[in-house]
């Protein structure tokens, strides 16, 4: 039967925001955590220390270190894939540079890990991506790279859903809507905007989000795969 504690877990930039509260919460709960972080060192050995997970650096742009990085974390129960990038502007000044790297981020990064942590992954595993709800809602300007990027994530999740079925393997998006981080801190200047297009209007917490990562992630959930799970105050109703 598959465990509900002491599991194998890997999550991909896990330094601050949405990624440390799933890390945060994974370990609360008895789980064996690896997390990675790109520039926030400090942050993330002080998340290690406290949690007793470990922290690994990596830049998942870097391809052959993200298979890497993957390799070495073990034979996985869970992989959750929470790093990401915003650009915002004008797409006819962004320079193409820019973008292709939230691409290979945000699109090409996920899709790499989750191939690589199913080489090895256990029967009944879990692969977890942060998409946003900007994937089926995007009623602000300048942000078309990002919801290109985190569309391309459903297709994604029902092909590999297909793929890894036959091992009992979950492959799930989790779409946030606004949620107070760095990226999108709860006092930035666009929060009236975008609570105005919410239900609940407020940023989300990030625990609030690491809670249904960790549902998608539990035994509850094994029927669910291919599929896009919303958690957005109502922003894409
Ligand atoms: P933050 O910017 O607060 O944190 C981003 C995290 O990703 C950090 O841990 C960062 O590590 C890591 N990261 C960024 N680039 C890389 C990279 N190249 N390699 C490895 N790690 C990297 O973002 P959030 O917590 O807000 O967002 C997390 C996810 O949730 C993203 O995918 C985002 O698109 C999505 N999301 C967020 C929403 C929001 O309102 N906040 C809404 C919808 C979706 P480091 O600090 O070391 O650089």
């Amino acid at each position: 039967d598959k465990k509900s504690s002491g599991r194998q877990v890997l999550v991909l930039g896990g330094s601050r925001g949405i990624g440390e509260a799933i890390v945060r919460r994974f370990a609360e709960n008895g789980d064996n955590v690896v997390f990675t972080y790109a520039h926030s060192q400090e942050k993330a050995n002080a998340i290690a220390a406290e949690t007793q997970s470990q922290a690994v650096k990596l830049d998942v742009s870097d391809r052959a270190a993200l298979a890497n990085a993957v390799a070495e974390a073990g034979e996985l129960d869970v992989l959750v894939f929470n790093a990401g990038l915003l650009a915002a502007g004008d797409p006819l000044d962004i320079p193409a540079e820019e973008i292709e790297r939230l691409f290979t981020v945000n699109i090409h990064a996920p899709y790499f890990a989750a191939v690589e942590a199913a080489r090895r992954m256990h029967a009944g595993g879990r692969i977890i991506i942060i998409g946003s709800v900007n994937a089926d809602r995007m009623p602000m300007e300048g942000l078309s790279a990002y919801s290109t990027s985190k569309a391309a994530l459903q297709g994604m999740v029902k092909g590999l859903a297909r793929d890894f079925g036959d091992r009992a393997i979950t492959v799930n998006v989790v779409q946030p809507g606004p949620t107070d981080t760095d990226m999108n801190p709860a006092d930035g200047p666009l929060h009236e905007t975008m609570h105005g297009f919410m239900a609940i209007k407020r940023h989300a917490h990030a625990g609030e989000v690491a809670g249904m990562v960790f549902w998608v992630a539990s035994q509850e959930a094994a029927m669910v795969t291919g599929t896009a799970l919303t958690i957005d105050g109502g922003f894409g109703a």
